[in-house]
């Protein structure tokens, strides 16, 4: 017998009828001879609910308060899904991201697994009972209840598969694994059988919400297959693992884009030793993630200072860099919010040149200005302009001939 962790998303556990047919796919599962835990992720647009509602009580809801709040979605959908469980029959038991023994650091909103503490969770599959956990929270240490980002529930099952030495994670979601592009932009998106980590971490990490970025990061530390697949059809879905690989990806695999960018640009940054420092520390210590950074060639000394977050770390970002700037004697600090990234991703782009020119000049004659432009070994980013996000994506799916087995 096989432990298998199984993760539904928001739409797979959208009413109650969903929540019976994910019951009964799970039965069938166990009846097969597997031994299951499940995640789920909050019924439908739950999440985005509660942040609606809070936010009617004030416009910057208290962030321990917001994660304690937010936690009770991903509740509401692993208690009925056990209740339906049981009602099939099936012995099942309920449990919160705390219960399962996932501990987490103090940074709510985005808190990262420390811990996965696997005792609770044998105790019940050793009773025979299904494990249907409560997905993205966890607790830290002064038992205060975080939550793990959006999408996060996918990093709770591969943190309980890698946890629990489960022999892989299974995702399954509104479509039916891993494609070309989103298939809601690119109707001739195809579907991968197979793709690597570190491809998979490159795409989520630049747009494809499809995963997690995080879980695909603790999938490849922990060495976890991670299963990509629909939750309303039986079609094969992506297998995302470590290889060795029975096909070689040799060009780009995926386009991704994201519309959570925003960019910061501080105009006239005096041009000496250590001003960086003490500009970006700051945004470390206070929990904000920069992307892009760029730095032009200074003229008399001054230089311009470009980099980029998520919209939603804006407003953080600019209180602290704002007083920063001032006392480096920086006129301007500039914020654009009206931007969008667009990402070729694929191993294969390493080893072979041609790339990047190739993407620009695909922009260039679909009329769309590059911002910036930023690269790792198999990944190369355009910042440009977010009405025209959706038509880039497919101008290069089309240029890389991804429609094309
Ligand atoms: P869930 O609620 O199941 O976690 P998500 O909405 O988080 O589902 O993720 C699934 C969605 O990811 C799909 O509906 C699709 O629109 C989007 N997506 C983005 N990029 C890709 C891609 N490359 N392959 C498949 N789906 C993608
Ligand atoms: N419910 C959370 C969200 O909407 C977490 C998840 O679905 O994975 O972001
Ligand atoms: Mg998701």
């Amino acid at each position: 017998m096989s432990l298998i962790v199984q993760k539904y998303g928001g739409t797979s556990v959208g009413d109650a009828e969903r929540i019976k047919h994910v019951a009964a796919r799970i039965i069938a599962r166990i009846e097969a001879g597997d031994q299951l835990l499940v995640v789920v992720s909050a019924m439908g647009d739950t999440t985005d609910e509660l942040i609606a509602l809070a936010r009617q009580m004030t416009p910057e809801p208290e962030a321990r308060e917001l994660d304690l709040l937010l936690s009770t979605g991903e509740i509401v959908s692993s208690t009925l899904l056990s209740m339906a469980l049981k009602h099939a029959g099936h012995p099942a038991v309920a449990l919160s991201g705390a219960q399962a023994g996932i501990g987490t650091d103090r940074r709510y909103g985005r808190a990262r697994i420390l811990s996965v503490d696997p005792r609770r969770v044998h105790r019940e599959l050793d009773a025979g009972r299904v494990v249907i956990v409560a997905g993205f929270q966890g607790i830290t240490e002064e038992e205060d209840i975080t939550t793990l980002g959006r999408g996060g529930s996918d990093t709770t099952a591969v943190a309980l598969a890698a946890g629990l030495k489960a022999e892989r994670a299974e995702i399954y979601t509104d479509v039916e694994g891993i494609f070309t592009a989103d298939p809601r932009i690119v109707p001739e998106a195809r579907k991968w059988p197979e793709i690597s980590y570190e491809e998979m971490l490159e795409l989520a990490s630049y747009g494809a919400t499809v995963m997690h970025p995080r879980a695909v990061e603790l999938g490849a530390v922990h060495r976890v297959p991670i299963y990509v697949a629909s939750s309303f059809t039986s079609a094969p879905g992506t297998l995302i693992h470590g290889g060795p690989f029975m096909e070689q990806h040799n060009k780009v695999l995926g386009i991704a884009q994201d519309t959570d960018v925003a960019r910061i640009t501080i105009r006239g940054v005096p041009d000496r030793p250590g001003i960086a420092a003490t500009l970006f520390e700051p945004l470390g210590e206070g929990g904000i993630s920069v992307d892009t950074i760029v730095q032009n060639a200074s003229v008399e000394r001054l230089t311009d200072l470009t980099f980029t977050v998520s919209r939603s770390d804006l407003s953080r970002a600019l209180e602290i860099v704002r007083p920063v700037a001032l006392e480096i004697e920086a006129p301007d600090v500039l914020a654009d919010t009206h931007l969008a990234k667009v990402s070729i991703v694929g191993a294969g782009m390493t080893s072979a040149a041609g790339y990047a020119g190739r993407m620009f000049r695909t922009l260039f004659e679909a009329g769309i200005n590059i911002e910036l432009i930023t690269t790792s070994e198999i990944r190369i980013t355009c910042l440009i302009d977010e009405k025209q996000v959706n038509e880039a994506v497919r101008a290069l799916h089309k240029a890389f001939a991804l429609e094309e087995r």
